[in-house]
């Protein structure tokens, strides 16, 4: 079909604003709160036994929503071994094919989506929105890596030639696909990577974040019982620097796609790099520092919704989440009022609850790095306003939205992976300078500009080195096959995920030229 015109066509999803459709979903997710699940390496189909590591909620660390059983060195072997085996017919089997079972799995997913909402809320801490969307998002990604794939993929591309020559340039998967997915969006992204790998024709060693591991079996389940060959998708959960030590240096990886911080990614990338086998593909999307930029002539209410939005939905735990908005002197005050009027307005809460717009952070890790990042801002910088917690919250991993002024860019040395949102005044003449210290921090993901000012959005968009700019709304939230989504520098290698070019990087290319 007609792939970036008006044929295709995103998933569109529950409608929440009709009272009937909200009802019924709250009701099926309240018969799955008490439900429990289980996780475990998946060889060829056979689910490993092993010692069982309870999984509690983020936002309740007494409720148990399930056992995890992790990955031996010997599963990494055998993963191994069938993925490589399976590699030479998978190879083979027609783009259409492969397509297929993508197409299959996009239904399956909205078909099922309840059960996966409902494990990602309660495992993932995400809100009930948060999960529907993400749901969507693996719909989307299914079916447009699919069309990607039968139409760039399916049929060699000719080539000109001198006459009695013929000139075709084929692609071919690489072999085995290592897919390390983050535990943010542990939907979506968990099932794009697999997606993406198995469509270009690798086989695939899925590799989930360890606090979703749940969720990732579910989708596993799910994408198996779509039709994709149980050899040639194999699950190894578990602790990821352990797994990654076995696997990342065994010369049968042919690829790594990862979504997780910039330091894992240095990690893998160096793991990779002592191997004396063929140099692999990595795919990594990694961390940002991302701004928004407000000049003097933004429409300041429509700025604070989008700031608002785009620093503490999913508790700022998006890569694409805002982190530091640039105000000039002359609307500072007045911004950081409405901010603030604004932040009173959120609900901070459980996610099984509908009405919570800012669920739990996803563990006592995260939280600790949070608190600690606190007690930097009290020292250095200045916070300006907290968010007070209701007593209700104290058994959960919750952290108050956060509105703090620094001074600089460069105050912030990592990532702030939270609901911290960072203020810097400047000179309203000095725009030039803020893209500067964007360029300088070395990450490169989203940017948002508020203006009406053409020459100021020209400006940025010219000299700012990020991926994904957004001109008068919301920073996060990249759509597939609309807004292709990935950073540059510390941010990323590259390609965009949901964008035409992905699918490229997962693939070898052939030439074959005959003498007619
Ligand atoms: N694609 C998501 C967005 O645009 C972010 C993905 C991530 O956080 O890894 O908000």
């Amino acid at each position: 079909g007609d792939l970036f015109g008006a044929q295709r066509r995103n998933s569109v999803g529950l409608n929440l604003s009709d009272p009937e459709v909200l009802q019924q979903l709250q009701q099926e997710l309240a018969a799955m709160w008490g439900q429990t699940w289980q996780a475990a390496p998946l060889i060829a189909g056979q689910q490993i036994r092993g010692e069982p590591h309870p999984v509690y909620s983020p936002h309740d660390q007494h409720s148990l929503v399930g056992e995890v059983v992790f990955s031996s060195a010997n599963d990494i072997e055998q993963a191994l071994q069938q993925a490589t085996r399976a590699f030479d017919d998978w190879r083979l089997c027609p783009v259409a094919s492969r397509a297929g079972y993508l197409l299959k799995a996009a239904d399956l997913l909205e078909q099922q989506r309840l059960e996966l909402v409902a494990l990602c809320i309660r495992e993932g801490g995400r809100t009930v929105r948060d999960a529907l969307a993400e749901v969507r998002e693996a719909v989307d990604l299914c079916r447009y890596y699919a069309a990607c794939a039968v139409e760039q993929f399916a049929q060699p591309l000719h080539l000109p030639g001198p006459t009695g020559e013929d000139n075709q340039l084929f692609h071919f998967g690489r072999g085995v696909f290592v897919c390390i997915s983050p535990w943010n969006f542990p939907i979506a992204l968990f099932i794009g990577q697999i997606a993406a790998a198995l469509v270009a024709g690798n086989t695939a060693i899925a590799k989930p974040a360890l606090q979703t591991s749940l969720t990732a079996m579910a989708c596993l389940r799910l994408l198996h019982s779509a039709g994709i060959p149980e050899q040639v998708l194999q699950f190894l959960p578990g602790d990821g620097a352990e797994i990654g030590r076995h696997l990342l240096s065994d010369e049968r990886v042919a690829g790594v796609a990862f979504t997780g911080s910039s330091a894992t990614a240095h990690l893998i990338n160096r793991q990779l790099a002592e191997r004396d086998s063929a140099i692999a593909s990595l795919i990594a999307e990694t961390g940002g520092q991302n701004v928004m930029i407000a000049d003097s002539s933004a429409h300041q209410e429509q700025l604070v919704a989008d700031a608002i939005q785009s620093a503490f939905n999913s508790a700022g735990q998006r890569c694409s989440a805002l982190r530091v908005l640039f105000l000039p002197e002359a609307i500072a005050d007045s911004v950081i009022a409405r901010l603030i009027g604004a932040m009173r307005l959120l609900r901070v809460g459980s996610p099984l609850d509908i009405a919570t717009d800012v669920g739990p952070i996803i563990d006592q890790r995260a939280l600790a790095a949070l608190h600690q990042h606190i007690e930097k801002l009290e020292h250095d910088a200045k916070l300006l306003y907290q968010l007070p917690l209701t007593d209700d919250l104290t058994n959960g991993c919750f952290f108050p939205p956060t509105l703090a002024e620094i001074p600089a860019l460069s105050f912030l040395d990592h990532e702030v992976f939270g609901p911290i949102l960072h203020i810097v005044r400047y000179p309203a003449n000095e725009l030039a300078k803020v893209v500067e210290a964007i360029n300088a921090s070395g990450y490169g993901l989203t940017l948002g500009i508020h203006s009406r000012i053409n020459a100021n959005m020209r400006y940025i968009q010219e000299h700012a080195q990020v991926g994904n700019i957004y001109i008068n709304r919301n920073m996060i939230g990249a759509v597939v096959g609309v807004q292709p989504f990935g950073g540059m520098g510390l941010s990323g290698t590259g390609p965009k995920a949901g964008g035409p070019h992905y699918l490229q990087r997962f693939a070898n290319e052939q030439t074959l030229t005959t003498n007619l």
